[in-house]
């Protein structure tokens, strides 16, 4: 028997002689209902059993903090426009900054696991779930993987005890889908470079002690490391935002700003190195993504357990269980894409439209069941307190971070037919 025993009763529900009589209904048989636990998250084909060990103890671990420490605390943080920051040295603590690190204080995972990281908090705040995704991807990643053994020390273990938190500047006011038309400069000059330029909607951009800006450097696409502080770096908070309200982002103005030669981080070469840390922050949100949607079918499952119309639940009408099936049937769709992507990504051997392809479904999938959610909740579903409208504002920037739906479908359009729309 599966998993799923461990959290359904069966029971013999006999209808309601007195309101079946009332409606002129001959009384019928008994009716054979499952009891869910509305506390279960859904996992239908049993992917955790495919877990190891230390894999499900992880996500367990995850799980619990998102359940205990944040959930009862995000609607309110939302509500603000405000990030939770008494949750930074708590993440830190339970190892969720550098999983793509060995050394320096970090506790590295595969990505599978990392995978699963972003897709708890994604299940209870995409902007949550970014704050942790660009800090590991986007920014341990780089200084890692294309940094000086200076940097390295310097950046990684404060920011793996969460006491550094870093942010990625690549899209520009006039650039986004198309990062190598970017207008920000790095002009050489004795001991050093002279970065000018705007970077926009830069994640946790008005937090960070520290920004990766990717500027060019006589025509090439090079990585450089700016501290917040230093004379002409400049990061304002975007306001008046509608999704990701808990996500601190800003614009960064880059005036005359001189940084050291030592900042520019000497491994990075071309838009290739700058791929390679978004093709791990597209695989954290199709894994976000699908915590969304979790968290959205959970709610509109538990909804349509107890709330009663026409004398029933409207979990028993099948306009209802059509709703609920459609949904539960792309949550476990997209968990299995993840789960396999997951495998390959551990191996090395995902190609980028393979992640493509689930960021698309993805976030496409858990936008349908998000508004579905917010239908099953009728009024109540545009309160923050039963968290739906929340994930639903949110996915709306989802679906155009890290690549807009119609780029990943140029990607997918490329692999298949080997021609490439972009240029
Ligand atoms: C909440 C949030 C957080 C973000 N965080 C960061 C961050 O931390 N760092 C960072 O660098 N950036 C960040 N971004 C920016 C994000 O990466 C860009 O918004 C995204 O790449 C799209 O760029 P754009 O908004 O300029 O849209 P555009 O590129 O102007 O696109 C506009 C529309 O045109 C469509 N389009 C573009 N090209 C084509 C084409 N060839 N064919 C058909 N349609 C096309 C797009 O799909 C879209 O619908 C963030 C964005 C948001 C909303």
């Amino acid at each position: 028997m599966g998993r799923i025993d461990t959290f359904c009763r069966e029971a013999y529900i006999f209808p309601q002689p007195d309101r079946r009589r009332a409606g002129g209904l001959p009384a019928g048989p008994p009716m054979r209902v499952t009891e869910m636990d509305p506390t279960a998250l859904p996992d239908f084909y049993d992917i955790d059993a495919l877990l190891t060990e230390d894999e499900k103890a992880f996500r367990q671990t995850v799980r619990d903090f998102v359940d205990r420490e944040c959930l009862p605390i995000i609607a309110e943080h939302f509500d603000r426009g405000a990030f939770p920051m008494h949750l930074i040295p708590r993440m830190a603590e339970l190892g969720l900054f550098g999983l793509h690190v060995k050394g320096f204080g970090c506790l590295p995972q595969n990505e599978s696991t990392y995978g699963r990281v972003c897709q708890e908090l994604g299940r209870c705040d995409s902007g949550l779930r970014a704050m942790m995704s660009v800090q590991n991807s986007l920014v341990m990643l780089p200084i890692d993987a294309f940094g000086s053994d200076e940097q390295r020390r310097r950046w990684l273990p404060p920011m793996a005890r969460g006491e550094a938190i870093g942010c990625f500047g690549l899209s520009e006011p006039g650039f986004g889908s198309d990062p190598g038309g970017m207008q920000t400069r790095a002009v050489r000059e004795p001991g050093g470079f002279v970065l000018n330029g705007r970077k926009m909607w830069i994640t946790n951009g008005p937090i960070a002690q520290v920004a990766v800006i990717w500027a060019k450097l006589e025509n090439e696409v090079s990585g450089f490391l700016v501290e917040a502080g230093t004379p002409g770096f400049h990061a304002t908070p975007i306001q008046r935002k509608f999704a990701y309200r808990t996500s601190p982002t800003a614009l960064i103005r880059l005036e005359d700003c001189r940084i050291p030669a030592e900042n520019r981080l000497p491994g990075a070469r071309g838009l290739k190195s700058v791929f390679r840390c978004l093709n791990v922050a597209r695989w954290g949100v199709a894994c976000g993504a699908v915590g969304a949607a979790m968290a959205c079918y959970q709610a509109a499952r538990a909804f349509a357990l107890e709330r009663n119309v026409f004398d029933r639940p409207i979990g028993s009408y099948q306009l209802v269980q059509d709703q609920l099936a459609r949904m539960l049937v792309e949550i476990t769709k997209a968990q299995l894409v993840n789960h396999h992507l997951g495998r390959l990504m551990d191996r090395g051997a995902a190609r980028p439209a393979q992640i493509s392809l689930a960021k698309l479904n993805n976030v496409r999938e858990a936008m349908a069941i998000a508004r579905t959610a917010r239908d099953i909740l009728g009024a109540r579903g545009i309160l923050a307190d039963h968290h739906v409208i929340r994930h639903l504002c949110d996915l709306e920037a989802v679906s155009t971070l890290e690549g807009t739906a119609s780029i990943h479908t140029l990607v997918i359009g490329q692999e298949v037919t080997g021609l490439s729309a972009f240029t």
